[in-house]
């Protein structure tokens, strides 16, 4: 187990506040994925994330409405089984961290992030610096 820092804990939760869930701050491997997977699951320009280490992840309420669901060889995703939120990532090849939905973030994450993923997939609709 990892050291927990209670300053820096992470949570989030689902939009109709059955699940609850926290990880150990701070965020690294912060990014927008412009991946289609991610475009069809969040039914937007992107899915946003932020890792934590999956040792301090746990879902503190509502476990049992946490549907995972393996869209790829590349890893699955966790969302509410109610409402349909779309609340963490776990990828096959990092089985290290969790990538928490940026969005599904309480309080809000106030952070930028570091990379944009498969940006040839960003599109028309996304607007332009
Ligand atoms: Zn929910
Ligand atoms: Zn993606």
């Amino acid at each position: 187990m990892s050291v927990v820092n209670d300053e820096q804990i992470v949570r989030g939760g689902c939009l109709c506040g059955a699940v609850a869930f926290r990880g150990q701050g701070p965020l690294f491997a912060t990014s927008h994925c412009f991946c289609t997977q991610c475009q069809r699951h969040h039914g937007a320009a992107a899915g946003s994330y932020g890792n934590v280490p999956v040792d301090s992840f746990v879902i503190e309420r509502g476990a049992d409405k946490v549907t995972e669901y393996a869209r790829s060889p590349k890893g699955r995703c966790g969302f509410c089984s109610i409402c349909g939120s779309m609340l963490f990532w776990r990828g096959a090849e990092t089985p290290e961290r969790v990538a928490l939905a940026l969005g599904s973030l309480e309080p809000a994450w106030t952070g930028t992030v570091d990379t944009e993923w498969f940006v040839e997939h960003k599109p028309n609709w996304t607007p332009r610096a």
